[in-house]
């Protein structure tokens, strides 16, 4: 599957609208994850079919890409890291993120450390 995305890099996230995604409505493939080179270092996004906006699913896959980690429990009012993400229809729930999550997502992980938080995406490729 991957290998039909040729041309990512690490400084990308590629984003593909699929027919399906495994075990929900959507599915981030990263770093984190430990995928075979030459894709270990790059991020892939995958949103299911007829996804409702207002589960919020692209926004909380972009979490994963940019801290370059899972989901924990959380209250329902965090967007990500979420066990679960829940509908997304008023303004003062669901939206949020913890102060770790916005420290981890705005940190520069090392090339070649795929297990370390943050992430590669706004560098030069
Ligand atoms: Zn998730």
């Amino acid at each position: 599957m991957l290998a039909s995305l040729a041309g990512a890099t690490h400084s990308t996230l590629e984003l593909v609208f699929s027919g399906h995604t495994p075990g929900g409505y959507g599915l981030c493939l990263g770093p984190f994850d430990n995928l075979p080179a030459p894709f270990s270092e790059n991020t892939y996004a995958f949103i299911g079919p007829r996804v409702d906006a207002n589960l919020r699913t692209l926004a909380h896959e972009i979490g994963h890409a940019l801290d370059n980690g899972p989901d924990s429990p959380n209250p329902l009012y965090i967007l990500y890291p979420a066990d679960d993400t829940y509908s997304d229809t008023s303004v003062n729930r669901s939206r949020r993120l913890t102060p770790q999550t916005i420290v981890r997502s705005r940190t520069l992980r090392p090339a070649g450390n795929l297990t370390a938080t943050g992430n590669r995406l706004l560098t030069t490729p």
